[in-house]
């Protein structure tokens, strides 16, 4: 087979995606629309554009985002090692010169004779193997053809996500699992008193925005998915009779009602996520975490993912998609990549272009395709968007909650990442010595700055 595909979209996932493949010595055509056409957040024509915060996220080796870094820089990832070049100072995170980095990777990527660039707008699907990493704002001509691929229900164009905690956070002498009626057992609820129920809804009403300008451009889908907060200002009792309505849910003991009850929903098969069911919101996120710790149970909660209302084009991923990130049904030479697979941030968006891109290089080369193990932070979101339940779908960033449990209790948080963090270390070993096995070629690694 001819050694070339085609990735569109130089975002971090396109730009990662054609970096990892011209490494493997693989002919690239990068097809990029800016600057004839833009998005609505980005600004200028160079490619890994970083559209909001300059921050990558935790850096520290136990952290799950810094377990993700270093296996990215395991794979000699472009977009970190320009990351790493362009770092300016914040704390533990990893935060960067926004354009010092973009000018580096579109440079990077200019100066590999395996490297074609084309600034147009992709508006058919191209033949051969192709990546498309077009991300959350893709183009309406491609969103409708990526539609059409996923199947109309799969393909959503906008994040209403409710905020998800860590189960084992959720003080259960508090919380009680039951379902509204009796049915339903797995849900857990958060039970207010009229005290405390006033004292949440005072703050929530009163809690810091940050609504963006799409989300107001879309007035039917406002009113369909109202933010929590939205709804609380329309009056003190909206919500007790609404998302936190107490009926049918008896307190365990007493058997009498509640002022009102916010229900937790499970969001992963294995039971270490559970999402606060109708709490889409779109307040600022340290504003999330002080309202929410308001609510009884979760006063120690450790949030997986905060809520965020925002337009944001992805697939339905464990409905639309196989485990190699390609439509279930269609073309076997068309893959995803970036924030349209289903995961949610910078990081995790590269990650997708690494494994696009390594599945991409398998299938021209006639290789297996690389099988990224459970305990990795990578092989962890593969799995969250195989395992995932279709139905409340949401992406999802980089978290513990995703990753294996540890055998045994460890209840210190610190010391049950670094348990993850040596897992995932060793399984990445293993992973990276079964990838040169099977392509016969060894990753050349970056230099990992220090992370402290
Ligand atoms: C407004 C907004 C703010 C965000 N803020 C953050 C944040 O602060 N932190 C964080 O971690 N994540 C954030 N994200 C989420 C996500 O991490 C980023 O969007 C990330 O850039 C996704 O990477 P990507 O490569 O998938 O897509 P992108 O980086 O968006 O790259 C996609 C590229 O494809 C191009 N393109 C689109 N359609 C076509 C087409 N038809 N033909 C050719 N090219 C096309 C675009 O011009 C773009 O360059 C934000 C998302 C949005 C929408």
């Amino acid at each position: 087979m001819n050694r070339r595909v085609t990735v569109v979209g130089g975002g971090l996932a396109g730009s990662e995606a054609a970096w990892q493949l011209a490494r493997r010595g693989i002919d690239v055509l990068l097809l990029e629309m800016r600057p004839l056409r833009t998005t609505p957040a980005h600004s200028t024509e160079m490619l890994a554009e970083v559209v909001c915060s300059n921050s990558f996220g935790a850096d520290g080796p136990a952290s799950p985002a810094g377990i993700l870094k270093n296996e990215l820089r395991r794979l000699d990832s472009l977009i970190l090692s320009c990351a790493d070049e362009s770092r300016v100072p914040a704390g533990k995170a990893l935060a960067v010169d926004r354009d010092i980095f973009s000018r580096k990777v579109t440079e990077r990527l200019e100066s590999l004779p395996q490297v074609s660039i084309r600034r147009e707008e992709c508006v058919s699907l191209p033949e051969g193997p192709t990546i498309v990493a077009t991300g959350p704002l893709t183009s309406p001509a491609l969103s409708s053809l990526l539609q059409q691929q996923a199947g109309t229900e799969y393909l959503s164009f906008f994040d209403a996500v409710a905020p998800v905690v860590v189960a084992d956070s959720i003080d259960m002498s508090v919380a009680f699992r039951r379902g509204r009626w009796g049915q339903e057992e797995d849900y857990i609820n958060c039970p207010f008193t009229r005290e405390r129920y006033e004292a949440f809804w005072n703050a929530l009403v009163a809690a810091e925005r940050a609504l963006p300008h799409d989300f107001e451009d879309s007035p039917s889908w406002f009113e369909g998915c109202l933010p929590v907060e939205v709804m609380a200002s329309r009056g003190i009792d909206t919500l007790r009779f609404g998302p936190l309505r107490p009926v049918g849910l008896p307190l365990p003991g007493t058997g009498e009602e509640a002022w009102a009850v916010v229900q937790l929903r499970q969001d992963n098969r294995e039971g270490t996520l559970y999402n606060l069911v109708g709490f889409q919101t779109s307040l600022r996120w340290g504003e999330q975490e002080r309202v929410f710790r308001m609510i009884p149970g979760l006063e120690n909660a450790e949030f997986a993912r905060l809520g965020v209302m925002h337009r944001n084009i992805y697939v339905n991923a464990p409905a639309a998609l196989d485990s190699r990130l390609r439509f279930r049904e269609g073309r076997t030479d068309l893959f995803l990549a970036g924030q349209i697979t289903g995961v949610e941030g910078y990081m995790e968006s590269t990650a997708m272009g690494c494994v696009a891109a390594l599945n991409a290089a398998a299938l021209v080369d006639g290789v297996p395709f690389p099988e990224w193990p459970r305990g990795t932070a990578i092989g962890s979101l593969l799995h969250y968007l195989e395992d995932a339940e279709p139905k409340h779908f949401q992406p999802m960033n980089m978290n513990l909650g995703i990753m294996p449990k540890p055998e045994g209790k460890i209840r210190n948080k610190a010391l049950r990442c670094e348990h993850v963090a040596a897992k995932a270390s060793e399984a990445f070993d293993a992973f990276l010595e079964a990838l040169t096995r099977s392509t016969g070629s060894t990753p050349r690694t970056c230099e990992a700055p220090d992370s402290k």
